[in-house]
């Protein structure tokens, strides 16, 4: 981040900053001070925009919202650390390279010298003997010359791939970094992010957003039955299955353990119950079938919970209210949808 205010006008944001942080009740450590310092500076339009709707919605600054803020703006994390790493190597090959640039400039400069002397000689108009000293003199110079150029050709070549490599090491790590192991799909790092961003991405736009989470019905009876292997090759097939049924913006991810979730921006409740019935029964309707012994493993089922995120609302909020949805779906009989607006009324029924 580049600071180029004056003393006094950055002074001037520090105390906006400091007296509506005591305002709101936020607590003016460093990472809120950041934020807050660059609203007043309104270097950051997006940081502006999102802020100034949550004031607008008259939202509270609560510790969860304030990490939330920070983390979108202000911290790239573990890939900043590895992007920073990557630059400083490809620093150190472009240093080599010039370097290199360098000593080919001193090789040229020495060459054009005998070039020089050689026309020099040449042109006194001397005997054979002498012209034939010149030109072998003049010859072993290009030989020299040509044997420096194709050294520093390869080792050109070999930095040009290097660089390329440490591109490539570097797309890897981040796609590592982000997906799950088991499964390929997205993992809770990515899930994290992506929620965030899809949250400020709906309250700029006015847009809906959903939340889908889902967990496998007895799955800890599939386990015992057909051991840990067979269920892992479930949770694969179930990650297949939901980014088949999902798609566009819409990102699928392993929240941890048998348990799923899907981010649907643009998306209202009703929409999301849709997608989520789809998905339920695309499950429920495979075949287990072990590969290796042929043995028929019957079926497994899911249930899944549907909320819809409410503007400005913390996000750990939407995803227990979610959840609450996913579990009302357990208690009332399992393989179905349950979306956080009919939580109350099940909740009721249930425990009449
Ligand atoms: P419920 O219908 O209430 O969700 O029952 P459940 O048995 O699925 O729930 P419970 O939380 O008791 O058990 C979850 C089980 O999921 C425990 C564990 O055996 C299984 N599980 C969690 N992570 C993995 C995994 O990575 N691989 C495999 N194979 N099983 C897992
Ligand atoms: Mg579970
Ligand atoms: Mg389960």
């Amino acid at each position: 981040m580049d600071y180029t205010q004056s003393p006094e006008q950055a002074a001037e944001y520090a105390m906006s900053a400091v007296e509506l942080m005591n305002k709101k009740g936020i607590p003016a450590n460093p990472e809120n001070f950041t934020v807050w310092f660059n609203y007043f500076a309104g270097g950051i339009p997006e940081l502006k925009r999102t802020i100034d709707i949550l004031i607008d919605n008259d939202q509270e600054f609560t510790n969860d919202r304030n990490i939330e803020i920070h983390t979108r703006f202000f911290t790239f994390e573990e890939e900043s650390v590895a992007i920073h790493k990557a630059t400083e190597k490809a620093v150190e090959e472009l240093t080599r390279i010039l370097e290199q640039l360098g000593l080919a400039g001193d090789g040229a400069a020495k060459y054009g010298k005998v070039l020089k002397e050689f026309s020099g000689e040449i042109s006194d108009d001397s005997g054979p003997d002498s012209l034939k000293a010149a030109i072998t003199s003049a010859l072993r110079a290009t030989r020299a010359m040509e044997k420096q150029n194709k050294k520093l050709e390869q080792k050109f070549e070999q930095s040009s791939k290097e660089i390329s490599q440490l591109r490539e090491d570097l797309e890897t790590m981040r796609e590592e970094a982000m997906t799950d192991g088991l499964t390929g799909i997205a993992n809770r790092k990515m899930f994290d992010a992506e929620l965030r961003h899809a949250a400020m991405d709906a309250m700029e736009k006015g847009n809906p957003m959903c939340l889908l989470m889902l967990d496998i019905d007895h799955f800890k009876k599939f386990n015992d039955t057909y051991g840990h292997q067979v269920g892992d090759q479930v949770l694969k097939l179930l990650a297949k299955t939901m980014t088949t049924s999902v798609k566009g913006q819409d990102m699928a991810a392993r929240f941890g353990g048998e348990e799923f979730c899907v981010v649907l921006p643009g998306t209202h409740l009703e929409g999301a119950v849709k997608v989520a019935e789809d998905i339920r029964k695309r499950i429920g309707e495979k075949k287990l079938v072990n590969r290796t012994t042929g043995d028929n493993l019957g079926q497994v089922t899911v249930s899944i919970g549907a909320g819809e995120f409410r503007f400005g609302e913390p996000l750990a909020q939407l995803i227990s209210r979610t959840d609450e949805a996913l579990y009302t779906a357990k208690r009332i009989g399992r393989n179905r949808v349950v979306s956080d607006a009919s939580v109350g009324s099940s909740q009721l029924s249930f425990d009449s």
